[in-house]
C-alpha cells in the first residue's frame, strides 16, 4: 500500500504512485519513433484538456517559463497586469524584468481582478496585451477569467488576454477556444499532478502570428519554435523525457477519469474544504474564514483566515508532526494564513482524513493560545 493522500500542498501536488512507476524505463531519443509516437498520443489529449483546436506547445521548463515566454513573444512594448497576489504579480516582474513598459491594476489580498476595473485602464491606455492569473494560488481566489476575456475582446480587441492557468486547468472549466485566450499556460505539478519540469500552453492564431513580429523574442521560448515542434512531432530541443512518459500515463488517466468527472471532484473537494470552515467556526467556535469571496473562489486551493493568537506556520508544523503536508500562507499572509492544496488526483475521502486532523491541531492551539 502507498501512503498515497497525506500531502496537500498547492504544488508540487502529490504524484499516484504508477505515474511516478512510468518514468523508470530507459530514455529515449527525441528525434526517433517512440518519441514521434508518444508525442502524437499526448498531442490531441492535450488539445482536449485545453479545450482548443490549435497545437499545445511542450516546454521542459516550469510554468514561469511559460509566463516568461507570453510576454517576450506577445508584447513588443506595452502591458498591462491584473495583480491578485504573488503569482499574478511574478507576471508583472517579468514584464518589467523583460524590459517592457508594464502597468499594474492591484487589489486586496483575498480579492479578486474584475472586468470593470481593466475596461477603466483600457480607456486610458493602449496595450499590446493584458496578463491575468485564473487561479491565483497564494490567496484561494479564482479570478471571472471568462469575464474578463470578453470584456477585454469587446473594449480593445487588438489587445491579447495571457493567462495563467497553473492551479485551474484540469481542476476547473478552462476554455480556451470558447473564451478567445490568447495565450494559455501550466505548469505539470498542480492541477496535472505530475512531478515538476513541464510545462504546457497554447497560443491563439491571432497570438501566433503577432509574435512573429515581436522583437527580441529569443529563441528557446519562441512560439515559433515550438509551432514547428508540435508540426513535426517532435519537441524543439531535447525534452524531460522521462517525464513526458509520466505525462503520457497520466493524460490516459485523466482520460479515463473523465474531464468534467475531473472537474466535478475538485468542486467536491473545494466545496468540502468551505464546509469543513464553516462548521469551525459555528460548531467549534473558533473564527476561521476562507480567504476568498464566496462566489470567487478557487476549486483546487483555499487559503484559510485564522483568528488572532493562531499561526499558520504553527498549523502547518503540527500537521507535519502528524504526517501530512498543508502550507502556510503565502508572503505577507504567512502567519495569518495557511492553505490546503485540494487539487490533482486527490479524493474527498483522503480530504476528510486531513480535515478531521486538522481540526484536531487548530483546536488544541486555539486552547493553549
Ligand atoms: C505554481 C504557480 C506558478 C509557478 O509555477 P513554477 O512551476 O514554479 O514556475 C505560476 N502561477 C501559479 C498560479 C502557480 O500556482
Amino acid at each position: 500500500m502507498s501512503d498515497f493522500g497525506k500531502y496537500f500542498l498547492p504544488g508540487p501536488t502529490e504524484v499516484r504512485p504508477e505515474v511516478l512507476g512510468s518514468m523508470v524505463r530507459p530514455v529515449i531519443g527525441h528525434r526517433g519513433p517512440e518519441m514521434e509516437k508518444l508525442m502524437s498520443r499526448v498531442q490531441p489529449r492535450l488539445r482536449r484538456l485545453f479545450r482548443t483546436g490549435r497545437p499545445v506547445y511542450v516546454s521542459t521548463s516550469s510554468a514561469t517559463g511559460l509566463m516568461e515566454a507570453a510576454i517576450r513573444n506577445c508584447v513588443p512594448d506595452r502591458v498591462l497586469s491584473l495583480v491578485c497576489g504573488a503569482f499574478s504579480e511574478r507576471f508583472h516582474k517579468i514584464a518589467v524584468a523583460c524590459g517592457k513598459a508594464a502597468d499594474r491594476i492591484d487589489v486586496e489580498l483575498g480579492e479578486s481582478n474584475e472586468p470593470g476595473p481593466l475596461v477603466d485602464a483600457l480607456g486610458r491606455g493602449d496595450y499590446d496585451a493584458v496578463t491575468v492569473v485564473h487561479s491565483e494560488t497564494s490567496t484561494g481566489v479564482l479570478n471571472p477569467l471568462a469575464e474578463i476575456a470578453a470584456a477585454l475582446r469587446e473594449s480593445s480587441p487588438e489587445t491579447l488576454v495571457l493567462v495563467d492557468c497553473v492551479t485551474s486547468l484540469a481542476a476547473t472549466p478552462v476554455e480556451v477556444d470558447g473564451w478567445g485566450l490568447d495565450f494559455a499556460l501550466t505548469g505539470s505539478q498542480k492541477g496535472l499532478a505530475l512531478p515538476p519540469g513541464l510545462a504546457f500552453g497554447v497560443a491563439s492564431q491571432h497570438a501566433y502570428e503577432r509574435s512573429l513580429e515581436a522583437p527580441g523574442r529569443g529563441l528557446y521560448f519562441s512560439f515559433e519554435a515550438f509551432e514547428g515542434a508540435v508540426a513535426k512531432g517532435q519537441t524543439a530541443n531535447t525534452p524531460a523525457a522521462s517525464l513526458l512518459f509520466a505525462l503520457d500515463a497520466q493524460l490516459e488517466r485523466i482520460e479515463a477519469e473523465g474531464l468534467e468527472a475531473r472537474w466535478a471532484r475538485h468542486r467536491a473537494m473545494a466545496e468540502r474544504t468551505w464546509r469543513w470552515v464553516d462548521e469551525m467556526r459555528e460548531v467549534h467556535g473558533i473564527a476561521l474564514r476562507v480567504l476568498a469571496a464566496e462566489r470567487r473562489r478557487s476549486p483546487s486551493v483555499t487559503c484559510v483566515a485564522l483568528p488572532e493568537g493562531l499561526s499558520g506556520i504553527d498549523v502547518t508544523r503540527r500537521m507535519a508532526e502528524r504526517g501530512y503536508t498543508i502550507a502556510a500562507g503565502y508572503g505577507k499572509l504567512r502567519e495569518s494564513t495557511f492553505r490546503i492544496g485540494h487539487m490533482g488526483d486527490h479524493t474527498v475521502e483522503e480530504l476528510e482524513a486531513l480535515l478531521d486532523e486538522l481540526a484536531s491541531v487548530i483546536a488544541e492551539q486555539g486552547q493553549r493560545g
